[in-house]
Parts: structure tokens; sequence; C-alpha cells
């Protein structure tokens, strides 16, 4: 249950929700600590489960952790605070309690609203939310801003909601101070901005149903999806009788219908009385999970839930799933994983090896093994499914711990497209020349499609319009002040901005170490090349990434106006790789198939192999064959003759083969103990390596591998130095002891650690 409590000290304690995790009748504090009381709770019913304070506890404990904040981070940013007030309502009148007036009463008083509440004669309400908090601004123009160059104000305002979408009054003023009445009235009135009285989400969603392709057709699952089915059905049954939890991989080829089968579980689920959560790997993907779910199941009660909702409507979810009797279908992006969803039994993850499923900001989770937790507090079923599996869960599958369903065929019995390797090697890499990033025969190819009347896509996993800005003057290229690496142009929004900490500055602006004004933009990203091809196609071409699909209700409409052709091209970030339908799409070509496969990291060559797999899985899903084309400039790579064959389980083989020898997981526990400081704090670095001494000492005697610390990939980052060990070891157990023990040395006075385990994000 939440309660207020006092935090600080004496009458000017401020009250803090707090989360009760157990209560005792003795009292055994340790010396110098004194107790406070509790000043009253925040609810009538707990909206917390128990089920999700062990999950909590367990995550705090695995992450070496506090549980509270870790309940910091998974409940609603409204279940957080301590906003709420006492009605009392009897035959004399109604009267408010506000906390600081309970807080203020004497015992007497106070003894006498708990009686009330206890007998009903009084209610916990949260207080009236005020007009700014629920009208959300929200962008109705893309850059480059429609306004005078000298309304600095305004720009701000608007470039604040191209960063963060649907913004309620009273938080863009928290944001940007007082003072934005004037300007934001300015661009309300030239229709710049347009104001709703509710979440803009609402009106977003209302628009997006009509805007999204059409949902397929009414579908009969062939024979291999039915027997996946029955096997997923069987084992949820085993799971509860033999109150055990249990798991399914299901391995589908790219278009062999892996949804079909998850709607149909969700509704053998609800008629048995428990409800299912639906998980896809980003925003994108769940909204057409939902679409599909809301298509092929109308019947069901469907809740959503996201990210980048805005608290409110997360918060609202949140409150309706606590106080739910009734089983229900929950789609939505992994953040789900700690909604208090009733009866629930079965968890499915799509796309189980995307690198989304790990969140490794502010609280380090590994959505999977949060399910699994939840699904062994249940007696329930956990279903992985993917063409091209994480390498660690297959391998968990060839053992024998997670039996595999699988899908063979696409729907219709199509064939994957033949897969073509296109050598750039010859090409600048520098794409300053008329000619870019494309080689004369993906050109060829992409004019063929469009005399033939039908659509290709282009894959390019890089946005902006160059990565690189040169200065023709003193021969530098702008960096950005902060991370020293190489600011990216935004040719749309006429600025230069910095792809890892968010710098950006304002373009063309003189060069700050020699004033010049003459620039060369180097290389390409989406932005130019979707201007390049836009010759091609004699008009604009469509662009989906970051950038173009910042303003709410965006993406649906680029996904939307692609489906009904109005454009023959599709130029996207990695987001377009996965899950999209469109059938006139018969050519898909990636710019760029080796952008991954040179990063630091050992799965580098894993990410490339999925994400050409899925890609080349968008082309030919209607009656025509599709075909796909890679530029590469290392055509002799070991990962292509896979990618050609889409051969995953020859890929899987050779890879497994690799991080055998080179001991990597699944062989070994991995982590990296991330240690950062100021630039400016120069007694810094000799800690760190006083650090490094004493770690190597206590690693060796844990049996642990340690390889650092060593300047990390991204070595300079938001003005801190990076620093990362590599921790290689048998068990979690060891590598957390030696991550407490780093943070008791001495020499951490100044340094950050952070410790993340089985880490996704190697820079
Ligand atoms: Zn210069
Ligand atoms: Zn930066």
């Amino acid at each position: 249950m939440r309660v207020a409590v006092p935090l600080g000290r004496g009458e000017k304690a401020a009250l803090r929700a707090g989360i009760v995790l157990e209560t005792s009748e003795t009292l055994d504090l340790p010396k110098g600590v004194a107790c406070k009381t509790v000043c009253w709770p925040l609810e009538e019913q707990p909206v917390l489960t128990g089920e999700l304070l062990a999950l909590a506890q367990d995550l705090a404990l695995r992450q070496a952790l506090n549980p509270g904040h870790i309940l910091g981070h998974v409940l609603p940013q409204g279940l957080r605070i301590t906003r709420v007030q006492l009605r009392l309502v009897n035959e004399k009148g109604a009267t408010s309690w506000p906390l600081a007036r309970i807080r203020g009463a004497d015992e007497g008083t106070r003894r006498h609203l708990a009686q009330a509440l206890a007998q009903g004669e009084a209610r916990l309400l949260p207080p009236g939310t005020d007009a700014a908090s629920e009208e959300f601004c929200v962008l109705r123009v893309d850059p480059p801003w429609p306004v005078r160059p000298s309304a600095s104000r305004q720009i701000e305002l608007l470039e604040y909601l191209q960063e963060h979408g649907s913004v309620s009054r009273r938080n863009l003023t928290r944001a940007l101070g007082q003072g934005t009445g004037v300007p934001l009235q300015s661009l309300l009135s030239a229709g710049h901005v347009a104001l709703t009285r509710q979440d803009a989400e609402d009106e977003v969603e209302a628009v997006e149903q009509g805007l999204l392709p059409p949902p397929p057709a009414p579908f009969v699952l062939n024979d291999d999806q039915a027997a996946a089915l029955n096997e997923m059905k069987t084992a949820l049954e085993t799971a509860q009788t033999e109150k055990r939890a249990v798991s399914r991989l299901l391995y589908g080829v790219t278009g062999s219908g892996k949804t079909a089968v998850y709607l149909e579980l969700a509704r053998a689920c609800l008629a048995a009385g428990k409800s299912l959560l639906l998980l896809a790997p980003e925003v994108a993907l769940a909204y057409k999970l939902r679409r599909d779910a809301a298509c092929a199941l109308p019947e069901i009660p469907l809740f959503f839930h996201h990210g980048y909702q805005s608290p409110a409507r997360r918060e609202a979810t949140y409150r309706q799933l606590a106080v739910r009797q009734e089983p229900c279908l929950v789609v939505g992006t992994r953040s789900a994983l700690f909604l208090p969803v009733p009866h629930l039994a079965c968890v499915v993850l799509d796309e189980e090896h995307d690198a989304s499923f790990k969140q490794d900001e502010s609280l380090a989770y590994q959505a999977k093994e949060v399910a699994w937790f939840r699904m062994a507090q249940k007696n329930g079923l956990l279903v992985l499914g993917s063409a091209t599996p994480d390498l660690k869960t297959f391998h968990a599958a060839e053992g024998g711990h997670l039996p595999v369903l699988r899908l063979p065929r696409r729907v219709g019995g199509r064939d994957l497209p033949p897969v073509e390797l296109v050598d750039i090697s010859s090409l600048s890499p520098a794409a300053t020349t008329e000619h870019g990033l494309l080689a004369p025969q993906s050109e060829q190819a992409l004019q063929e499609v469009i005399s033939r009347g039908e659509q290709a896509v282009v894959l390019l996993n890089r946005r902006g319009y160059a990565p690189l800005m040169y200065c023709l003057d003193c021969g530098r290229t702008l960096r950005c002040p902060q991370c020293e690496i190489g600011l990216t142009y935004h040719k749309g929004r006429e600025k230069l901005v910095c792809h890892y900490c968010g710098y950006s500055r304002p373009f063309p602006s003189p060069c700050p170490e020699c004033k010049g004004m003459n620039f060369l933009p180097m290389g390409e990203g989406t932005e130019r090349l979707a201007e390049r091809l836009s010759v091609l196609a004699g008009g604009p071409v469509l662009r989906l990434d970051r950038d173009s699909t910042r303003r709410p209700g965006r993406m649906e409409e680029i996904l939307a106006a692609f489906a009904r052709q109005e454009s023959p091209i599709l130029v996207g970030t990695q987001m377009l790789s996965k899950g999209h339908h469109f059938p006139n799409v018969t050519l898909a070509v990636i710019a760029d198939g080796d952008l991954g496969l040179n990063l630091p990291d050992y799965r580098a060559a894993e990410r490339t192999f999925q994400l050409l797999v899925q890609s080349s899985g968008r082309a030919g899903r209607g009656d025509k064959p599709g075909q796909v084309l890679i530029q590469t400039r290392d055509v002799s790579h070991y990962c292509w003759q896979y990618v050609r064959e889409a051969d995953y389980e020859g890929f899987y083989a050779a890879e497994l083969a690799r991080r055998k020898l080179r001991r990597y997981p699944p062989f070994v526990r991995l982590a990296l103990i991330r240690i950062s400081h100021a630039v400016e704090e120069n007694t810094a670095v000799a800690a760190v390596n006083d650090l490094a001494a004493a770690m190597r000492g206590r690693a060796a005697e844990l049996g642990l591998q340690l390889l650092g610390p060593a300047p990390a990939p991204l070595a300079l980052l938001r003005g801190r130095r990076r620093y990362t060990c590599l921790v290689k070891g048998q068990d979690w157990q060891a590598i957390r002891a030696l991550y407490f023990f780093a943070a008791a040395q001495k020499y951490t006075k100044n340094l950050r650690l952070f410790l993340d385990l089985d880490p996704v994000n190697m820079l």
C-alpha cells in the first residue's frame, strides 16, 4: 500500500509517497536510526499487487539497487507523488481534508478521520487537476519552422515540441520557464501548434485507425500455425495443472504468420478466463499489433500501453487494471510488464531477439527475464517469437530448456526473395559527388521497379542529412564540444546535432575554429538519400526515421501514405525493417549492409544478420516476387553466405563456434562495469588507475576475467570521461561481488560506477 511519509527534519519535512513492504509487531532499529509516524494512507485499496512488489525486490537484488529505486521507475508518475485528499461526507455536509491539513491536526481529530475512512464515511480522492495540466500542445508543422528567425521564443517552443511530442501547458511552462504564454498564443493563432483539451493521443488514435494500411483479411490458420497453437494451449494447461511456468520458442521465417498464432492464443486464453500480455520491441510495432488484435478479436477487452503515452494516460491504465476483475488482452512495449494485469497467465514477446527488450538507461532490466519471473509467479506460459532468435535463446532451445515450435513456410507458400550482394568498395565513402551511396546496379533496379508501377524500400541506418560537416577553410570536421563526436547535419531543421548527447547548433553559422563559412557535408543519411532518390522517383520520396516521426501520428501517416502508393520509394532506418507489410513492395535495397559489422560489440554479426534478414523479409510479401539488394564494402565477410540464404541455423552454428572460441555468451556470463568522471576532475585519472589495480586483484580471487578499465568506445560523452571494464565469469554472483567491492573503494569518491549485466549496448 502507498502511504504519505514525512522525509527530512522537523516541521518542514516534505511529504513523500512511500510503499509499505512489510509490517512488523516488534521494532528492531539499527543504532542512531529514529522512527517517524506514517502521515496517512494514499489509497484505500493497494494498486500495487504483492506480485509486483516481489518482482521489484527481485530486480533490486539482481541489479544491486534498492527496491525504492526500482519502484520509482516502474510506477506511473502520478502514483509516485502524494497527491490525495480526504473527502468527508455526512448529513452535516462535506469537508475536504488535504494532506497538509490532516498532518497539522491533533491526535484526536486524526483518529476520528481514520475511523470515518474505515467506516466508509470518508473517501480518498485524487485532487482535481488544473486546466494547464489537461490541455496539451501538439505540433502541426514540420521543420524548417515557418516563423521569423528573430522569433527565438517561438522557435524554442517548436523545437521543444519536436523533441518531446505532445506536452501539457503546465509542463511546457515548467520546462521553458515563464513567458511562454505570448509566443505560444502566436503559434496557436498561426496554426503551427494546436491545443487539445484531452490527451492528444486519443485524437491520434482515432485518426490512426483510418490511416494504417488495411488489416490483413480474416485468416484461417494453416497446418503449421494450427500445430503451434495447439502446442501452446497444451503447454499452458500443463503449466497450470503442474504448477510450474513453461516457455516455448515460436521460430518462424519472416511472413510465416506468427501474429495470427498469438492472437488465436489470446482468444483461447480469454475463453479460459486468463489474461495475455503481448509485447512488441518498439512503439510502431505495438501499434500494429494492437490494430491487428482489435480487428481479429473485436469482442475482447483490450488495453494498450507504451512508454511514449502521457503520464496521465499510463496512470489511468494502471489504475483501471489494478481494480479490474475480468481477464483482458494487454498490448504494449516492455514497460507493460509492470502493469497489474488481472489473471495474467501468458506473456508473448514478439521479435524476441530485439535489443529494445533490454532497457539499459536508468534501470537496467531484460524484459525476457522479467516476463519469466512473472510467469513463474503465475504458473504461466512464456512465448518468445522470432524469425532470427537471439543466439542465447536458440542455444537454450537446443539444450532442451526451451521447446521450439516451427513455422518453416511463408503464408501463401511464397518463397523468400532472392538476395544479391552489391560490391560498393569502389564507391567513395564520402558521398560528396553527385553519385551518392547507391551503386549503379541498385539505381537500375529501383528504376525498373518504378517503371513497373511497383514499390521499393531503401534502408539506411543513419538519420540526418550528412553524418559529418567539413570546414573547407580550416580542414576540420565540426565536432560536439561535450563528446568530441562528429555533428550530424539535419537540413530540414537547419541544425548540426550530436546524436549521442543531443547538443545542437544552428547551421549555417561560422566555424567555431576559424570563423570560416565554407562547408562541405560529407556522407549520406536518410534525409540526403531521400532527397537524391526523389529525382529518380520523379517526385517526393517518403522517409521514415526518428526525425520524421516526432510529431504524434506522423509515423502512421507516413506508413499509410506509402500503403496508398503515394510514393514508389520509402527510405528509412531500422524502424522500417520490422513487421510492416506492404504487398506492392517488390524490392528492398540495403544501402549500407556493413554499417553494423564494424562496431566494437561481440554481437555485431548477429545484429547485422538479424537486421538484414528482417529487412529482406519486407520484399515480395504480396503476389509478385521480390528481390533484395545488399550493398557492402566487404563481400568476403562470413555473415553474407547465411544472409543470402536467410539460413538462420547455418549462421547460428558458425557464430556459436566463434563465441565458444573467444569466450563470449552463451558460454560465459558477461557484464560491463562502467566508470566515468567529469572531464575537469583532474585527480580522477589516478583514481581510475588505483581502482583498476584493486579490481584486478579481487577479480583474480573471484575467478573472474577482467578486461580494462579501458577508455569506452565513446570515450567522452556529455562532458564525462568514460571507461569500461568487461567482466567474464561463470556466475552473476561473483560479478556482483566484484562490483560491490569496486563501489566500496575509497578511490571511487569522484567516480560514478554503473553495473550492466549482460549488456546489449557496448558503447
Ligand atoms: Zn573552420
Ligand atoms: Zn555530444
